[in-house]
């Protein structure tokens, strides 16, 4: 199964798309709203509180600061 390209979510068969760029790299992804998030409104999944790279993110800062 593939992960969406924005929020890294597990895709569901038969749900979602995939988006190929002219330059021929695919994307992966599990709604328009990530779609858009991604191409349309620019956003970086890193800063976006919804996807799971946030919460991964969010993870590694809270794992620096222990070890600090
Ligand atoms: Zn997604």
């Amino acid at each position: 199964m593939a992960k969406c390209a924005f929020c890294r979510k597990l895709i569901e068969q038969g749900t979602g798309m995939i988006f190929v760029k002219n330059d021929g790299r695919q994307f992966n992804f599990c709604s328009s709203k990530c779609r858009k998030n991604l191409f349309k409104l620019q956003h970086v999944p890193r800063y976006t509180k919804w996807s799971k790279a946030y919460e991964k993110g969010v993870q590694k800062n809270k794992e620096e600061t222990k070890t600090q």
